[in-house]
């Protein structure tokens, strides 16, 4: 049986890296300890074995049906989701440390990420409610999305409007009774309607008339599917639904996460669509970034996840199919080897564990950071861990999902032509992992972030702050950890002549080669993650030290080595795409 990611790993991970019982002693996590953490991640391995893998085949061959204007998802979702609203996998979120839910979260991700995706979805627009939205509207919306009653969604894209989200065009008009009647249209909604819960509640950026142009001049609001009838005052109890004129106009037709709808919905045809505003006017992409780097880590996390579970089968796999003889054996009666037993194919899951394990380091650390910030008690700690969050969200997302498309290759490549047929599953998990390089910011988008603002913030001091926590793991690594040292300080010294090159007006000279420093970047960070681990086994010798041992080796030697002709490059500015016109092509 698959295990999704490992226990062992993350169990390590939870306790001497990550310190879970110091981030409990926090007072806004002093409910909990290794007594509530440990049965939940029990639950959580159990619904994501038991539950959700078993069901991820059927899911993904059999996509959700549009008839009649309605989306019917596949009927084992409806057990999913039953299971998943059972766990609390949506009210977790908001209690127990994000560090928790993340490694928690990284199974139910590993065994059907569509399925998890109506409860993320649902979690993440219930946060922005819970943090934005009037008491009013949280006593209407917040217990229904948290006890799965409802679902939520997450509705900013439009047709012409993807990166650039300060182009929505979706108008809020206000009206005496205080709603806003929402008219416009969204695409690729993920969630944006399903047979599973009586209500779906849209949270939707939209621009109130007289507003600004760009992306100053949008809001957030609530916009449920069905609208609650009565005004219900503060202890909520809806008693009557009623349409809320929110159509679905066409369901796209995914590569991946084909258990997820995603949809083009169209809001207010019929002029009779009500929204609530959530925060004030005009702030809704302030809104959104708050919860921006939590979004972001959990696709990371999605990224890792594909990438572990495919990583598990192949292993398996790997140990199991017997091919071939060692080199230099000639003798043809002797017996075939299992692939483990052939160099190339163990680089090949060297390679995926270095990536797997290395992304989820870099997402507990990452997580943590992000615990300290919003919930520690030392102000000067709370702010260091902000810069460090900050600067670490970037790669956290796009590292694991990046890296780990390469990973689910790695899988698919070592079943041979096994592996390019859909009786096996490495070829769902590769075409679900591609998303996670495009939603939440394409990776694009995340480099022009890290190189054109994080990095150079406030005179580099998150950079420097990073350099601090990596000069501490140097030291104490009884390795060779020169190679590591040197392409850090190359990259702070790269991010110093870029950073002078964009202040004198040369910004594509800074900027032209963003994916390539992102890149850079991030091979370093998953240095010093590799580095920690390793620290953090250095008095053990037993078959699990030597395998973090070897990836880390594998990490400072292979990838780490290559850091400084990338760092060549993006400082060349070299010009072949810069220059390039479009009619050349
Ligand atoms: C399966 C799926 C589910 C989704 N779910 C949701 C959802 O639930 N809610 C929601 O609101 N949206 C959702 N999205 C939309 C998703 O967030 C967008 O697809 C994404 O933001 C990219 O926008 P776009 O598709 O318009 O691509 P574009 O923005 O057109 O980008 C196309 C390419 O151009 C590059 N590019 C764009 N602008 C720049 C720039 N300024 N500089 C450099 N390069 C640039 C991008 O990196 C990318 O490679 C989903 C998408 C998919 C595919």
């Amino acid at each position: 049986m698959n295990p999704l990611v490992s226990d062992p790993f993350v169990d390590f991970l939870l306790r001497d890296v990550l310190d879970v019982d110091a981030l409990c002693k926090l007072p806004a996590f002093k409910s909990h300890s290794r007594e509530t953490i440990d049965p939940w991640f029990a639950a959580c391995r159990r619904v994501a074995r038991e539950v959700l893998f078993p069901s991820y085949r059927a899911i993904d061959s059999e996509p959700p049906r549009f008839e009649g204007g309605r989306v019917f998802v596949h009927a084992r979702m409806h057990d999913a989701w039953r299971e998943l609203v059972g766990l609390g996998a949506i009210s977790a979120v908001s209690e127990l440390p994000l560090t928790v839910t993340t490694l928690s979260s990284a199974y139910l991700m590993a065994g059907n990420c569509a399925a998890y995706g109506f409860a993320g979805l649902t979690a993440g627009a219930a946060h922005l409610i819970e943090a934005f939205a009037d008491e009013q509207l949280k006593a209407t919306y917040l217990e229904k999305m948290q006890s799965g009653q409802w679902t939520g969604t997450m509705a900013l894209t439009e047709p012409h409007a993807g990166s650039s989200l300060g182009d929505v065009t979706t108008r809020a008009r206000p009206t005496d009774s205080g709603h806003f009647l929402i008219s416009g249209a969204k695409i690729f909604i993920s969630g944006g309607d399903q047979d599973l819960t009586e209500n779906v509640v849209h949270l939707v950026l939209a621009r109130i008339d007289g507003s600004p142009a760009g992306s100053k001049g949008i809001s957030l609001f609530a916009v449920p599917k069905r609208r609650p009838s009565t005004s219900l005052g503060l202890n909520g109890g809806v008693t009557r639904l009623e349409d809320n004129d929110v159509q679905v106009s066409g369901v796209i037709h995914k590569i991946g996460w084909r258990g997820l709808p995603s949809l083009a919905l169209a809001f207010g045809d019929e002029g009779n669509c009500h929204g609530w505003l959530v925060g004030a006017p005009n702030q809704g992409l302030r809104c959104m970034f708050q919860m921006m780097n939590e979004a972001r880590i959990m696709v990371g996390v999605n990224g890792a996840a594909t990438a572990s579970v495919a990583f598990h089968e192949s292993l398996a796999y790997a140990r199991e199919r017997k091919q071939g003889r060692a080199i230099g054996n000639p003798d043809i009666n002797s017996p075939q080897l299992p692939l483990t037993e052939h160099a190339d194919v163990r680089r090949m899951l060297l390679r995926q564990k270095a990536i797997v394990e290395g992304s989820l380091g870099l997402l507990g650390l990452t997580a943590r950071y992000a615990d300290v910030a919003m919930h520690g008690v030392d102000e000067a700690e709370k702010a260091r861990a902000k810069l460090l969050l900050d600067l670490l969200t970037p790669i956290a997302k796009t590292f694991p999902a990046e890296k780990g498309f390469e990973s689910n290759a790695l899988a698919l490549q070592i079943h041979g032509g096994y592996g390019y047929s859909s009786e096996y599953l490495p070829e769902a998990w590769l075409r679900d992992q591609k998303l996670n390089t495009i939603h939440e910011g394409t990776s694009g988008i995340q480099a022009l972030d890290l190189l054109g603002r994080k990095v150079v913030a406030g005179g580099g001091a998150a950079l420097m702050a990073l350099r601090e926590e990596l000069e501490v793991e140097l030291g104490r690594a009884k390795f060779d950890v020169s190679a590591l040292r040197s392409a850090a300080d190359r990259m702070v010294e790269l991010t110093g002549a870029l950073g002078a090159r964009g202040a004198s007006g040369d910004l594509d000279g800074m900027l032209g080669h963003s994916s390539d420093f992102l890149e850079a970047m991030s091979v370093v960070v998953v240095g010093w993650v590799w580095t920690r681990l390793a620290n953090a086994v250095a008095s053990r010798d037993d078959d699990f030290a030597r395998g973090l041992r070897a990836a880390a080796q594998y990490w400072l030697r292979t990838e780490v080595t290559r850091v400084p002709a990338l760092a060549t490059l993006c400082e060349s500015a070299e010009r072949s795409y810069l220059e390039l016109k479009e009619s050349w092509l």
